[in-house]
């Protein structure tokens, strides 16, 4: 038997002691919410590409499944993934402005080298941001954030929820004169994301979320031009 409050309604965020009930036999019969008279979650029985689309909409009840009712556990390998993604990019567009011709191996390592720097500087970017994020909501509503297990969570959903920098992939890949366009909106999509992301896990309105983005942001920007005035070259 689950302990109470081991999942929550997609519907209405309140805590659910568990999803569905075992009817011997082979019959299920999905939880209904105390609150709210509706399923506790009823992507229980959807198939996983509709909850993906789903959550591609942004639909609040998706992300409340994926973040509460499974136990998804990438956050850490998609973060590393998402970062070689983004290094990559910056490194071919690195190559772009430089064109350098010459087969020498000595050439061949700087490029490499370029890339780690690359690596390096997403990592700085992405953790300024998370940074920013956190120091916000934690300002704004220290109650939300008290122990480590929601500081926890809150990362895994703000991991989790920047799955779309994988698309930075196949937009550079099949290159085109759209190419900065499909940036830009890779860019807003991602945001869109976390910012619902944080409004899920901490149950919020729409304004605050996008305060704290705001300031990650500009905590993000403000960390490069730090680094750029020390004769960085990022
Ligand atoms: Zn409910």
């Amino acid at each position: 038997m689950a302990a109470i409050g081991a999942y929550r309604c997609i519907e209405c965020n309140r805590e659910a002691a568990e999803l569905y009930r075992d009817y011997q036999r082979g019959v299920l019969r999905i939880s209904i919410c105390k609150s709210c008279q509706k399923p506790v979650d009823k992507y229980i029985e959807y198939d996983p590409v509709i909850i993906l689309i789903n959550a591609i909409l942004c639909k609040a009840q998706a992300y409340r499944h994926i973040l509460f009712n499974t136990k998804i556990n990438i956050h850490g390998k998609l973060c590393v993934f998402c970062l070689l993604c983004e290094a990559y990019l910056r490194w071919l567009q690195l190559q772009d402005s430089s064109q350098n011709i010459d087969p020498d191996d000595l050439i061949r390592y700087a490029k490499e080298w370029d890339f780690y720097r690359m690596f390096g500087i997403a990592s700085l970017e992405q953790t300024s941001f998370l940074v920013g994020i956190f120091i916000t909501l934690w300002w704004m509503r220290p109650k939300m954030l008290k122990t480590k297990s929601d500081f926890i969570l809150l990362l895994k959903a703000l991991l989790l929820s920047s799955y779309g920098k994988l698309l930075l992939i196949p937009a550079v890949i099949w290159e085109h004169d759209y190419t900065p366009v499909c940036l830009a909106f890779i860019k807003v999509f991602v945001l869109i994301s976390n910012s619902q992301a944080i409004r899920v896990t901490l149950n919020l309105n729409r304004l605050l979320p996008w305060l704290a983005i705001i300031f990650g942001l500009i905590l993000e920007n403000g960390v490069v031009c730090l680094f750029q005035k020390m004769g960085w070259d990022v």
